[in-house]
């Protein structure tokens, strides 16, 4: 048996490939070891419900508001206008992206990824069948790694795959309590504070019944369960009973190259491809997936490996702007407790509100409010400056 694609990893970017591709009619596998729940606090824009067709009946929160919390302890209420931001359980939003490739002809493989080999016959991925124990051979044309942050795909077969610079995220799950003073369960915390994290964020991500509380940092001496610890005490959710420890990397800086020129591209995280500042992977995970097919369709009909190279191309011909903005505000505003507090300052502009948010919920940067951009390029160096004091009025 031959595939056309065979996927390592069946998180949101090796399932969206392997729907696309099934869909257009090819011969995919979609490896995947289960077993684990990746750890995710599952927030996603209006855009990811659009554009992959995710049922309502993944969604099991919608959050109307986002707070901006500053080390001083100052909150800023930013409303969602126009929608909501949607809340998944990767438990099994992942299992439904999995099955929904199934339905469309991707044969489902449970097991580990263990190495390609190249001989006369082609390309081969060598995995371990979960269930038997064996080792088995798949022979195919195009491999897609997909197998998240320090994928074994892209550090084995493309230059750089090794070296992607990491935060560590760590959260708790526990049982959401009712709503009251302190926890609304349609509204997203989000916490810049020295004392939780000395160079990212903290989080508060409802879940109807549960609710994500954690934080990410760069600095491998940081405490995570401490600061979640901390966290959830300033948050009034120390009571709450504890449904799940977990952390994961979250990887800062797509790659140069996600392809091999030769028979293996990347996707999602394993390339690299989280957004800067929010940590916001989903659906940059399944814009991923899709160009990784695209791209594989392509090589697959002109025979051309060159053509794999399309899938960054495409990928950032639409996103790297943004990547580029997100990855100079976190430089500039998340290294130190006065310039997080102008950071959530900044955020009670109601510019920046409707810009960051339009950027979040639809991808875009706007166009067409040119002054709005300029006085916010403004205000942006007159805080990072210092000659302006952060205003909460
Ligand atoms: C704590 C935390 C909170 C986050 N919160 C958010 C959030 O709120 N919103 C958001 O958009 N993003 C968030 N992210 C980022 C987001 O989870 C990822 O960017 C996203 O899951 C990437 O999708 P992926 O398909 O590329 O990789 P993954 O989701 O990691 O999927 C990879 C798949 O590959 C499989 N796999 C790995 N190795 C092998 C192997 N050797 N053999 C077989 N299978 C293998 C795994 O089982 C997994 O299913 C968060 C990340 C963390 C760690």
């Amino acid at each position: 048996m031959t595939y056309d694609v065979f996927i390592v990893g069946g998180g949101p970017s090796g399932a969206t490939a392997a729907t696309d591709l099934a869909r257009a009619g090819h011969k995919v596998a979609l490896l995947d070891r289960s077993g684990r729940i990746k750890p995710c606090g599952g927030a996603i824009p209006p855009r990811a419900i659009a554009d992959f067709d995710i049922p309502m009946s993944q969604v099991v929160a919608q959050i109307t508001t986002a707070r901006m919390i500053s080390p001083t302890g100052r909150a800023v209420d930013i409303p969602i206008e126009n929608g909501f931001v949607g809340m998944v359980d990767r438990e099994h939003f992942d299992e439904f992206l999995r099955e929904r490739a199934a339905e469309h002809g991707a044969e489902r493989l449970t097991g580990t990824f263990l190495r390609i080999e190249r001989d006369k016959d082609g390309t081969h991925v060598v995995w371990r069948d979960k269930v038997s124990k064996d080792e088995r051979r798949s022979l195919t044309k195009l491999v897609i790694g997909a197998d998240g942050a320090r994928s074994n795909v892209a550090r084995a077969e493309v230059p750089g795959g090794d070296k992607i610079p990491y935060v560590i995220a760590y959260h708790e799950i526990i049982k959401a309590p009712p709503a009251n003073d302190q926890y609304n369960p349609d509204r997203c915390d989000v916490i810049y504070d020295g004392r939780i994290s000395p160079d990212f964020y903290g989080w508060v991500f409802p879940h109807g019944k549960s609710c994500s509380v954690g934080m990410g940092t760069e600095k491998p001496e940081a405490d995570l369960k401490a600061a979640t610890a901390d966290l959830r005490a300033m948050s009034g959710l120390t009571g709450c009973e504890t449904i799940r420890r977990e952390g994961a990397p979250i990887p800062l800086h797509p790659m140069d190259r996600w392809d091999n020129g030769r028979d293996v591209v990347l996707a999602g995280d394993a390339a690299g491809v989280v957004a800067p500042s929010s940590g916001e992977g989903i659906y940059y995970a399944m814009v991923g997936g899709r160009v990784a097919a695209t791209a594989a369709q392509a090589a697959l009909a002109s025979g051309k490996p060159k053509d794999l190279a399309l899938a960054r191309k495409l990928f950032m011909r639409e996103h790297k702007t943004v990547f580029k903005v997100l990855r100079s505000m976190q430089d500039a505003y998340y290294k130190s407790d006065d310039r997080r507090e102008r950071f959530v300052s900044l955020c009670h502009d109601i510019d920046v509100q409707r810009l960051t948010f339009e950027a979040y919920m639809n991808k875009k940067l706007v166009a067409a409010r040119p002054m709005a951009h300029l006085r916010i390029g403004v205000k942006n160096l007159l805080h990072l400056s210092g000659l302006v004091r952060p205003n909460f009025t």
